[in-house]
């Protein structure tokens, strides 16, 4: 497949079309941004452990019956995925309580949830991604009640596979934020599951390895994200 035109530049992706209008070509950066952009700053390698971490998160959902964006590597920042006309949600998936909700309720971060949390926000920058319910999504023109609902089914078969395998891997999934797209009619998994979406704790010492270690400024941040992908990589190689 060849890389053609650049469509979208992220901020963590570069997004170009191909040859075949089918599918696209991504290449992970090594940017990273926090509080909706006002902090900048890049992780080593970043987008190299993204890119192999998403590629293998979205394989090892797919081997599950999810039905995700991803095709295939093409090298260590670039993969191939299929053409989604992309819902502009971010679906927030909640397990243990961190961020933004430990601040609007008044909870301390690692209590842990009775069952999962579901959360939409509206995608655009301008706003800083606003906080919307399903009516607001239904009522706005943003997405159907049917495709709501299997947003909602594939959350949380994807919450059930991504805590099965980080257990494994001695890791706690805190919280994750998921984007989805529509190809033929069918609702899919897009965008990308990595250190920079996900929050994961060490199930023993309750260490941060993922973003937060670059949102506030704990240091060890690629350290982080290698450690979280290898032993992710070894549960599932072992599953
Ligand atoms: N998240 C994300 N992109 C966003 C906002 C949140 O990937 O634009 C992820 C974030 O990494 C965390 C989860 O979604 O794993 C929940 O984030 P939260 O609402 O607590 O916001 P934050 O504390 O990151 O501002």
């Amino acid at each position: 497949m060849e890389k053609l035109a650049m469509l979208y530049e992220g901020k963590a992706k570069k997004i170009y079309d191909t040859d075949d209008k089918n599918y696209f070509w991504v290449e992970y950066k090594d940017d990273a941004t926090a509080f909706n952009g006002i902090k900048k700053g890049t992780i080593a390698d970043k987008g190299i452990i993204n890119n192999k971490m998403s590629a293998m998160m979205f394989t090892y959902l797919a081997q599950n019956g999810v039905n995700t964006h991803f095709v295939e590597l093409i090298n260590d920042r670039v993969q191939i995925v299929r053409r989604l006309e992309m819902i502009p949600l971010e679906i927030v998936v909640r397990n243990i309580v961190a961020g933004s909700l430990s601040k609007r309720v008044g909870k301390e971060e690692g209590f842990v949830l009775a069952s999962p949390v579901f959360e939409l926000y509206y995608k655009d920058d301008n706003l800083g991604d606003p906080m919307v319910n399903e009516t607001h999504a239904i009522a706005l023109g943003w997405a159907t009640m049917d495709q709501i609902n299997a947003m909602k089914d594939i959350a949380l078969k994807v919450n059930e596979l991504m805590m099965a395998i980080v257990a494994k891997a001695g890791i706690d999934l805190v919280d994750y934020k998921l984007e989805f797209g529509v190809c033929n009619g069918k609702v899919m998994l897009g965008d990308e599951i990595s250190p920079d979406t996900c929050r994961f704790w060490d199930k023993d010492t309750q260490e941060k390895l993922d973003k937060d270690r670059f949102r506030r400024d704990l240091g060890k941040v690629e350290e982080a994200y290698v450690e979280v992908y290898s032993r992710i990589k070894e549960a599932i190689a072992n599953a």
